[in-house]
């Protein structure tokens, strides 16, 4: 990334990190990849079982492989080879968790984090069950407002990501949000943390780098 568009989206990561600081979340930058995953390695030290949220972003850093590599008590979901009822076991399994580390699909200047689901495991866990909850983000997740990061979601990450998953919806084969009646639209469960869930401990993780969808 140039320096100055560097420059610019660590201002950005600051003003969204002051705002969700006053929305009772806690926070913390880092400049690159390498920096955020030693801090995330050792955040997960005192706990053993961690629960994954389906994560592009995650996936990049190798997060799941890291953490499975130092013995703890990884729970994937989205393993291969998995059949249905495993990957349901596992799901109630996150909600239980020591440590559940999932990515958002967007926060807000605001101080916010959005996020929409099919399934809605991912962010039932981020707002209560497991003991703590780490939610890391690229810069470029940031939005204006709540309706840039709707827009962000629908235009943006829910195209790749429906068609990285197999799901015949129409924005898998346009790489456009028609808002569709498809048996398999993944957009099903829309969530806004206008503030951090009263009983559970959060973290917000903000990496200057351009990670997942
Ligand atoms: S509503 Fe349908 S077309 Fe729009 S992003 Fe969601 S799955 Fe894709």
């Amino acid at each position: 990334m140039d320096d100055n568009l560097r420059w610019q989206s660590r201002q950005r990561m600051e003003k969204s990190a002051s705002a969700l600081e006053k929305n009772g979340f806690s926070t913390a930058l880092f400049d690159s990849c390498d920096e955020a995953v030693k801090f995330l390695i050792e955040s997960a030290d005192g706990a053993e079982s961690i629960g994954f949220g389906g994560s592009m972003t995650l996936a990049q850093l190798d997060l799941p492989g890291r953490l499975a590599a130092m013995g703890k008590n990884t729970l994937v979901h989205g393993r291969p080879g998995l059949a249905a009822e495993q990957r349901r076991g596992i799901m109630q399994q996150q909600l239980n968790c020591d440590l559940f580390l999932t990515s958002t699909n967007a926060l807000t200047l605001k101080g916010q984090l959005v996020n929409i689901d099919a399934t809605g495991n991912r962010v039932g866990a981020m707002f209560f069950g497991p003991k703590r909850v780490i939610v890391v983000a690229g810069a470029n997740k940031i939005t204006e407002d709540l309706d840039d990061a709707l827009a962000r979601i629908k235009n943006v990450a829910a195209p790749p990501n429906a068609r990285r998953l197999g799901f015949a919806t129409p924005c898998a084969r346009t790489g456009f949000c028609s808002d569709c009646d498809s048996p398999q639209r993944i957009c099903r469960i829309t969530t806004i943390l206008d503030r951090r869930p009263r009983a559970t401990e959060m973290l917000v993780c903000l990496i200057n780098e351009s990670l997942g969808y």
